[in-house]
């Protein structure tokens, strides 16, 4: 993809377009944090969503939401992503446990694992998301004095450009274990830079890597229009996802990475809403129904 691949300069920031929904989940994750059940706690979170003047006016708790829990955004969706947000916590920290030294994550958005995790300290995070995210992130960041606990490296390339280029650059070693994970991101892509994301994660990864990811499995997207999370996403803060998600194929990424040896399982959110005992149930006119969270790990020889 690096010869054939447009270049792709928009420092895209977090104030409009894709962007945006980094400071959506960050909005859900610091409603998430405040409750007394909450299932990931991300103190940062609420300091991104008062940090810019386009959510000034997003709740951080839900006792700010209209309607409270019934509130279909900041209700069922934000707890949603607190649950997202703890699946691959887990996930994350089995991997490190596992003997994996390298995170990546692949559309990072204000992802705060690197200061809020138990990482060991050799470990390594490296952020990759366009420049205008990363150098809102930093700045909230620097303000907050906040202190990674691992060896952070943000990576401020598009990933329809060539970001391997990117990430080898900057010390990544495709030698040694890795775990990556891909939240709340593939669906924004074109199928081909799925295909390509996922070609290159086996190819610059070895045994005992590990991958995580969120897919949209709906044939139709359009069909959920009027679905209560997408209409409240749109009415009450302005993002229309379906205009933001790639309308085109997708490809069966879970699938290709099993004919390629690796070890895939593939869970619906509400198999996690029965772990955890608190999240959303499934509901009529469902925009949750096609949510796939993939595990993936890449065996030994
Ligand atoms: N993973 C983060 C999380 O869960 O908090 C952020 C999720 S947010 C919904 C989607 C992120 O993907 C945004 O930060 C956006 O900038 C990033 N993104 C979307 N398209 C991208 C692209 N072509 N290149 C790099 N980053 C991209």
């Amino acid at each position: 993809m690096a010869d054939t691949a447009p270049q792709h300069t928009d420092a895209g920031g977090v104030d409009g377009g894709v962007g945006l929904t980094a400071l959506l989940v960050a909005a859900a994750r610091a409603i998430e944090s405040h409750r007394p059940d909450s299932l990931a706690q991300d103190t940062y979170a609420e300091h991104f969503v008062r940090a810019s003047p386009a959510c000034a006016d997003w709740p951080v708790r839900i006792e700010q939401a209209p309607g409270g829990d019934s509130n279909p955004l900041w209700g069922r969706f934000a707890r949603y992503f607190g649950m997202r947000t703890r699946a691959l916590d887990d996930f994350l920290v089995r991997s490190v446990g596992a003997g994996a030294r390298q995170v990546v994550l692949l559309g990072a958005g204000l992802d705060t694992r690197a200061f809020r995790l138990d990482l060991p300290s050799d470990c390594v995070v490296f952020e990759i998301d366009r420049a205008g995210v990363l150098a809102f992130k930093r700045e909230v960041l620097t303000d907050l004095s906040a202190a990674p606990r691992a060896k952070r490296v943000p990576v401020p390339v598009d990933l329809r450009a060539d970001w391997a280029g990117a990430l080898t650059a900057v010390g990544f070693d495709p030698d040694a274990p890795s775990v990556w994970l891909a939240e709340g991101l593939l669906f924004y892509l074109p199928g081909p830079v799925e295909t390509y994301l996922i070609d290159t994660v086996d190819r610059l990864t070895t045994a005992g890597s590990a991958l995580a990811f969120e897919a949209k499995l709906e044939k139709d997207l359009l069909a959920y229009r009027d679905s209560p999370i997408y209409a409240a996403t749109r009415e009450q803060i302005g993002i229309d996802l379906l205009r933001l998600f790639d309308k085109g194929p997708r490809p069966d990424s879970a699938g290709v990475l099993t004919a390629r040896g690796w070890s895939t399982s593939m869970y619906t959110p509400f198999d996690f809403t029965r772990r955890y005992r608190r999240g959303p149930l499934p509901e009529s006119n469902d925009a949750l129904e096609g949510n796939r969270w993939v595990f993936a790990l890449k065996p030994g020889p």
